[in-house]
């Protein structure tokens, strides 16, 4: 008798397309836990003081003070940029490179770019943190993050996270106003960077979705179903032939056919392939 994950094995290896969409679950392993107060305490001491032990509290946090939103966000972006290889990352693209494949992912951290998943086979709909944009926007133009984030990094007081010099608080270069990462996260948000993207994956499903066709969904949770989760589920729905897998440590459940494992994306792959 298989178990579901051995099931859920075969069924991939016996497939010839494979939707990926990951959620934060996916990069979790890989070193972006917003939930851990460990790593935050590592990273971030001087942030303890005003209150906050994990990441996720300052997503969208109305900082008082520019100087500590810009130490804390290019403190926490360096960290991110940092990341690249990561054995999870690594094993899924073993799973899937000799398929068609196809990943969507609600993480804004390139880890699947960084970890040589085919670049025209990534639409990442919720943006890009490596991208700056104006918070106006004043215009669709968006920026690289890195130079920025190297020089504010390098000035940051260590007791209080504060940048060190005021005038390294980035701008917009068109505008002169305020700048944020180019990630969904309010009505300024450009999404004109990933219409592409969009369009490829449509092209895709077109030519692939009568094949042997697996969703396969990992670490999505409930803050923003309607990206990843609904979508696959009705897709699913759509196409009866079709398998369905879902990897997740709190919501496995799945419709109708499909399989839910209660389980991290580390215990899944290091199920040995035959
Ligand atoms: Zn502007």
């Amino acid at each position: 008798m298989k178990t579901d994950i051995e099931r859920a094995m075969q069924i991939l290896e016996d497939a010839d397309a494979v939707l990926i969409g990951a959620g934060a679950g996916m990069s979790v392993p890989a070193g972006i836990d917003l939930m851990d107060t460990k790593s935050f305490a590592k990273a971030y001491p001087a942030m303890l003081q005003y209150g906050f032990t994990f990441g996720y509290q300052l997503m969208g946090y109305p900082y008082h003070d520019d100087r500590l939103r810009w130490g804390y966000l290019s403190a926490s972006l360096k960290n991110m940029f940092s990341l690249g290889i990561d054995p999870s990352y690594q094993k899924l693209l073993n799973l899937v490179k000799d398929k068609e494949y196809f990943v969507m992912t609600t993480n804004v951290d390139r880890l699947f770019h960084k970890n040589n998943f085919d670049l025209n086979k990534i639409y990442t709909p919720q943006g890009d943190s490596s991208k700056f944009q104006c918070k106006l926007p004043c215009t669709n133009e968006v920026w690289d993050a890195l130079p920025l984030v190297d020089k504010m990094v390098e000035n940051i007081d260590p007791e209080t996270q504060f940048l060190t010099d005021e005038s390294l608080i980035p701008k917009c270069p068109n505008c002169g106003g305020e700048i944020y990462m180019n990630v969904r996260s309010g009505a300024f948000y450009i999404d004109d960077p990933y219409e592409q993207e969009k369009e490829r994956l449509n092209k895709w499903l077109q030519v692939n979705a009568s094949k042997k066709f697996v969703f396969l969904e990992i670490g999505v949770g409930y803050n923003t179903p309607g990206v990843i989760r609904y979508p696959f589920e009705q897709m699913y729905k759509q196409l009866p032939h079709s398998n369905f897998i879902r990897i997740n440590s709190e919501h496995p459940q799945v419709p109708e056919g499909g399989i839910g494992l209660k389980t991290g994306i580390v215990e899944f792959l290091n199920e040995p392939l035959n």
